[in-house]
C-alpha cells in the first residue's frame, strides 16, 4: 500500500486518519494532485480495529457512529454491508454504592438526574457563559456517577476541564450505532488506492520559501500547500517544526485545546455473560472523591465475548504510567466487585489501549479548555494561503468525533484547492 515519495504534488496531506483519507477523497474528486504521508504502519489513525488479540474485532479507538442519522459512516457502513447495531437507548446495568443491583426506580432516578444536569449545562453555555462544567452541577441523586461518565469517560477530560460553552455547542451524539466488524475497519474502506506513504514521519513543515517544503524521515517534498491532520496532542508536543513559527493566535488556539485521554480495557471471557445484557452499559454510583477515577463498562458489544472497561481524564494518564498489566488488573478488580470472583475463572485475557504513549496521537481526542471557546475555529483557518489544519480538533460542533474528522478533511481539501487552483474567471 505504501508508495515512494513523488515530487511536487499540489498538496501534501499529513496523516492518514479519517480526516486525511477524506481530504484525499475530496482532492481526487477535484482533480488536485496530492500525496498522503503517514508516520505509522497503518491507515485509520485513531479509527483502528484489531482482531488478532482476541480473534474478534476490537475497536481500539472510535467505536460509536454518533448522531447516526446525519453521519457519513452510517451510509458508508450500509453501502459496504457492515453490521450497524442500534445503540441509541442501551440498557443500563446499574449498581448502588453498597454493591446492590439498582432497581428500575433507581435507574429512572438516574436518568432523570442525567437529563436535568445536561439541561443545566447546555443552558449555561447557551447564555454565553464559558466556565468549568463542574461549577454548575446540581446536587441531585447520582450526580457523581454522571460526572464520572460525562467527564472522564465521554469528554476524556475531568468534569472541571469541560467548557460549558463547548458543551452547549456540540451536537447531540444520539442516535448512534456500534459496528460489529469494527468502526476502524469501516473507516479504512475510504481508501481507494490513494497514494499513501506509510512509515514516513513528518518532522518539519516549512512555509518560508515558494510553496511548502515538507521534511520527512524519507526525504523532503515540495508542494503548493499542505493539509496537516495530526492531533493537537502531536501539535503540542512540537514533534513537527513549523518554519516560520506559528503566529501567536494559532499557537494560543493549540494551547487552549486540551488533548484528552480515554483508555479502553477490553477483557475477553469464555462465553459467560455475567448477568449483563449484550450492549449494556455497566455503571455504579460513587462518592464525590471518586469522580473521574472509576471504571465503567460496555458489556458484550454487538455480541462479542468481551466487555470493555473505560477510564479517562487525569486518572487514566496516571494509571497509564503504571503499565498495561496494572490497568487490566484494576479493571478486573472493579468488575469483580460487581460480579463476584467467578469472573477470574472465566476470564481469558485483556489489554489496555496505548493512546497515552502513542507518539502519533499523544492522547485520545480534544476538548476545549473552559473559557477558551472559539479556539477550534481559529485553528481551522488557512495559514499563509498554503497550510491548513484539519482533523477532529477543528471540527466545530462535531469535534472529537470520527465523522467530524472526516468533514474537516473534506472542507480543508476544498478550501485549499480554491486557494492553489482558483477557477479562472471567464472574461
Ligand atoms: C479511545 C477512543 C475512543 C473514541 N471513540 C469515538 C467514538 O466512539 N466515536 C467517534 O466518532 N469518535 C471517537 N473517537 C475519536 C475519533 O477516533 C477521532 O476523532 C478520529 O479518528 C480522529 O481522526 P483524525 O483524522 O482527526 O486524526 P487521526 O486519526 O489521529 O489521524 C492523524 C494521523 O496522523 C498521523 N501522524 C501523526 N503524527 C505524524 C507525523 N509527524 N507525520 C506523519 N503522520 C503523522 C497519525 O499516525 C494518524 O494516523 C475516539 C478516539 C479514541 C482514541
Amino acid at each position: 500500500m505504501s508508495v515512494p515519495l513523488p515530487t511536487n504534488p499540489d498538496i501534501v496531506i499529513v496523516g492518514a486518519g479519517s480526516s486525511g483519507l477524506s481530504a484525499a477523497k475530496k482532492l481526487e474528486e477535484l482533480g488536485t494532485s496530492y500525496l498522503v504521508i503517514e508516520a505509522s504502519d497503518h491507515i485509520g489513525g485513531r479509527a483502528y480495529t484489531k482482531s488478532d488479540i482476541f480473534g474478534q474485532p476490537v475497536d481500539h479507538g472510535c467505536s460509536w457512529i454518533s448522531g447516526s442519522d446525519d453521519n457519513i459512516f452510517s451510509d458508508l457502513g450500509r453501502k459496504n454491508n457492515f453490521t450497524l447495531v442500534d445503540h441509541s437507548n442501551p440498557k443500563i446495568e446499574m449498581f448502588e454504592r453498597d454493591g446492590a443491583k439498582s432497581t428500575q426506580a433507581n435507574i429512572n432516578e438516574y436518568n432523570k438526574s442525567e437529563s436535568k444536569i445536561k439541561e443545566i449545562l447546555r443552558d449555561t453555555g447557551r447564555q454565553g457563559i464559558d466556565i468549568p462544567a463542574s461549577k454548575v452541577i446540581p446536587n441531585v441523586p447520582y450526580n457523581e456517577c454522571f460526572q464520572n461518565w460525562e467527564g472522564a469517560l465521554n469528554y476524556a477530560v475531568d468534569i472541571n476541564q469541560i467548557s460549558t460553552a463547548e458543551y452547549w455547542h456540540l451536537k447531540d451524539t444520539q442516535p448512534s450505532f456500534i459496528v460489529k466488524e469494527g468502526l476502524g475497519n469501516l473507516v479504512a474502506t475510504l481508501n481507494n488506492n490513494f497514494p499513501i506513504a506509510l512509515n514516513t514521519n513528518v518532522f518539519e513543515i516549512d512555509l518560508s520559501g515558494k510553496g511548502v517544503k515538507v521534511v520527512t524521515s524519507k526525504g523532503s517534498i515540495v508542494a503548493k500547500a499542505c493539509i496537516c491532520t495530526v492531533s493537537v496532542g502531536v501539535l503540542k508536543s512540537e514533534k513537527i517544526k513549523f518554519t516560520p513559527k506559528l503566529c501567536n493566535k494559532v499557537q494560543r488556539a493549540i494551547d487552549d485545546i486540551q488533548m484528552g485521554l480515554l483508555v479502553k480495557i477490553p477483557l475477553l471471557f469464555d462465553g459467560i455473560r455475567l448477568g449483563f445484557a449484550e450492549n449494556s452499559f455497566v455503571q455504579y454510583d460513587i462518592a464525590k472523591e471518586n469522580i473521574g477515577s472509576e471504571c465503567y463498562f460496555l458489556a458484550w458489544p454487538t455480541g462479542h465475548d468481551y466487555v470493555v472497561g473505560f477510564i479517562g481524564g487525569q486518572f487514566a494518564w496516571d494509571l497509564s504510567k503504571l503499565g498495561e498489566e496494572e490497568i487490566v488488573e484494576y479493571a478486573l478488580s472493579k468488575l469483580e466487585i460487581l460480579s463476584g470472583d467467578k469472573i477470574r475463572k472465566h476470564f481469558l485475557k485483556g489489554f489496555a489501549t496505548d493512546w497515552a504513549s502513542n507518539p502519533f496521537t499523544k492522547g485520545s481526542y480534544s476538548a476545549v479548555k473552559p473559557g477558551c471557546f472559539g479556539a477550534r475555529e481559529v485553528l481551522s483557518e488557512p495559514i499563509a494561503e498554503k497550510l491548513i489544519f484539519a482533523g477532529e480538533a477543528t471540527a466545530g460542533n462535531i469535534a472529537g468525533l470520527v465523522n467530524g474528522a472526516y468533514e474537516s478533511g473534506k472542507l480543508a481539501a476544498t478550501r485549499i484547492t480554491n486557494i492553489v487552483k482558483p477557477k479562472i474567471k471567464s472574461p
